[in-house]
């Protein structure tokens, strides 16, 4: 196919307090008494008043989700096994409320509960057979996109990749701003900087084209509102960065991210570094291939007073080094988009070496 045709989310709910919403939402797709509705619930919110507002009935429940490490393939496997053994029928819903992590494993077992063997199976482009059962995604911390985009990221046994489809995409999102009021300063500058390198990288890429370009600059000038503006009300401030996430990740479905990614896959694999942190990490030694966006990110930094780690390599012996090396030269088409077709003349694999060793 020459043009990408891709889904995009059919039914979005905003404002502050539309969480409350969700009961109304959920009703009419419920498919009968024994079909529940799941909640995969960031396990940040265990106890909170947020746990106590989600609308439950019947045989619905909640599964924790502890997101300190990024989902796996084994994971949702063993997820979408439990939902099978405990309950008779598949499922009305899988409701995902927290951050990436959380709402790329909804996608996930949303997908495996109707298509058979292992997510890992699925890692690449268009392999899914079946329509996902109903899936909605509820973000609370924002940045990453996951709300908009047609992908599940995953580690597997072999690789960190993707699971993107036209039935990954989430049926229904709710945008809720005062969702992302507890996020901690350092989790909030990591993944709103995910965004911010997303703009970045799309708008710099050759893949560039009027759409990416139209989301992309939106999605930039809220960064830059939120992360080096004058001080707005918080409430303004977090809806201005959850719609920056919205518009970065629709710039990102029509073109692609570059190095920062491309690189910080490698440490993901490796090391397990998660991914707001691990692209802050990155993206400061770019200045290379992205001046303008180093700067503006160096003053981004500065300003929030977030400290962002180095030396993360250091130690690392040649088998490790080979290893996150050859993971990042794998993502062909980042490669492609940051540097142009002949992006191997630019990129060796002793170039990379030597830009690792300097984080
Ligand atoms: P995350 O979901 O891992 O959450 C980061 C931390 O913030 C966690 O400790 C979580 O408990 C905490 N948190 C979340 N909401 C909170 C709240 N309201 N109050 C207090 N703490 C809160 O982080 P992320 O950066 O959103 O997601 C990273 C994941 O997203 C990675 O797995 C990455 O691969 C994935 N990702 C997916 C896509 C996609 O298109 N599917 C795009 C980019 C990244
Ligand atoms: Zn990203």
């Amino acid at each position: 196919m020459k043009f990408k045709n891709f889904p995009m989310v059919p039914r979005v709910i905003f404002g502050r307090g539309s969480f409350d919403q969700l009961e109304e939402i959920l009703a009419p797709k419920r498919d009968s008494e024994k079909a529940p509705f799941i909640f995969l619930l960031d396990d940040v919110f265990k106890g909170s008043p947020l746990e106590q507002r989600i609308p439950l009935y019947g045989k619905d429940s909640i599964l924790y989700i502890n997101s300190l490490a990024e989902p796996k393939t084994s994971q949702v496997d063993a997820i979408r096994d439990r939902i099978r053994h405990d309950f008779e029928t598949l499922p009305s819903g899988i409701i995902g409320i927290g951050g990436g992590t959380v709402m790329d494993l909804a996608k996930a077992v949303a997908l495996m509960l109707t298509n058979e063997g292992s997510s890992a199976d699925y890692q690449g482009w268009d392999l899914v057979k079946h329509r996902a059962v109903f899936h909605v995604g509820i973000p609370t911390i924002s940045g990453t996109g996951a709300e908009v985009s047609r992908t599940t990221v995953l580690t597997g046994p072999e690789k960190k990749l993707g699971i993107n489809s036209d039935f990954t995409t989430f049926d229904q999102v709710v945008l809720d701003p005062d969702l992302t009021a507890g996020v901690p300063l350092d989790q909030w500058f990591y993944t709103g900087m995910d965004c911010y390198i997303h703009c970045v990288e799309s708008l710099t890429g050759t893949y560039l084209n009027a759409f990416s370009q139209s989301y992309g600059e939106k999605a930039q000038e809220l960064c830059n509102e939120v992360f080096l503006g004058n001080s707005l009300p918080d409430e303004d401030l977090r809806g201005k960065l959850m719609m920056a996430s919205w518009h970065g990740g629709m710039s990102i479905a029509y073109s692609q991210v570059g190095v920062a990614h491309a690189m910080s896959y490698g440490l993901s694999y490796l090391l397990g570094t998660r991914h707001g942190i691990g692209n802050c990490i990155v993206f400061n030694q770019l200045e290379e291939f992205y001046p303008e966006g180093v700067k503006h990110f160096r003053k981004m930094v500065d300003k929030h007073g977030v400290e962002i780690p180095r030396g993360i390599c250091e130690g690392l012996g040649d088998d490790d080094l080979d290893t996150i090396i050859n993971v990042s030269l794998g993502m062909v088409p980042l490669w492609e988009n940051a540097l142009g077709k002949d992006w191997q003349h630019v990129i060796t694999p002793q170039k990379l070496r030597g830009m690792y060793e300097k984080m």
